[in-house]
């Protein structure tokens, strides 16, 4: 199917899917916020996405990545052109993002890491200004509900947000909820394993009831438990 409706998550909240990945959409009273754009070439399914949402792009206030990855951050570059919007990321993943630092091979495994790195730029978004250096427990700025908890392991500057009046989590790759079943991110494209459990060990510091993933279905109601639940089955 060349073009699939968008999935309601809570009032304002909403995911598009593109090529590769979800494309959240946050609308707080009409400040449109979208957290990740897609691999390259998912433009127009962003845009096609946001008009089923009686929204346009010329509305996208901010856009937020969860973190580099390509599938990610690939669209980025044509996703800002065709809007006024500023760029907000980690404040460790800027220099990715503007291009002064290479973007490196998602992959865990170093001889992989090695060997697909001269082709990662082939599929990594072009470089864009950073408006917007995220910190740990802060706030998007104009966005006073939209909680930034800086989740690292997958990559280093991966961040979640907190929809705090609705209780929304977005975990970008921190999380995976395969065959509906939630785990740890894909070790295959996560650089420090034991770190990313840490860092979801402190999501449970925070109330949501609702967790919004980058590539699979989401888990409403009893998120936090559901969190919970599989952590306690996890050594540290
Ligand atoms: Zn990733
Ligand atoms: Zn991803």
């Amino acid at each position: 199917m060349a073009f699939m409706l968008p999935v309601h998550i809570s009032n304002s909240v909403d995911q598009i899917k593109v090529i590769g990945a979800r494309v959240t959409v946050v609308n707080l009273r009409n400040n449109v916020i979208l957290v990740d754009t897609g691999f390259k070439g998912s433009l127009g399914l962003i845009k096609s996405g946001l008009t089923r949402l009686g929204l346009s792009l010329e509305q996208v206030s901010t856009i937020v990545l969860t973190h580099y990855h390509p599938d990610h951050f690939g669209s980025l570059e044509k996703v800002v052109a065709a809007t006024s919007a500023s760029v907000a990321v980690h404040e460790s993943e800027v220099g990715i993002i503007e291009g002064s630092e290479k973007t490196p091979s998602p992959f865990a495994n170093p001889l992989l890491r090695s060997v697909t790195a001269p082709f990662i730029r082939f599929t990594a978004g072009g470089p864009v200004r950073v408006k917007h250096q995220l910190r740990d427990d802060s706030y998007i700025p104009g966005s006073e509900d939209v909680r930034i908890i800086h989740t690292p392991g997958h990559t280093a500057g991966s961040i979640s947000l907190l929809i705090e009046s609705e209780k929304v989590l977005i975990v970008g790759d921190a999380l995976q909820n395969r065959f509906n079943r939630i785990s740890g991110p894909s070790k295959l494209v996560t650089r420090n394993y034991a770190t990313a459990l840490r860092s979801l060990r402190k999501l449970l510091d925070f109330d949501f009831e609702v967790i919004c993933f980058s590539h699979f279905r989401p888990i409403y109601g009893d998120a936090h438990s559901v969190l919970k639940a599989w952590l306690d089955t996890q050594e540290t």
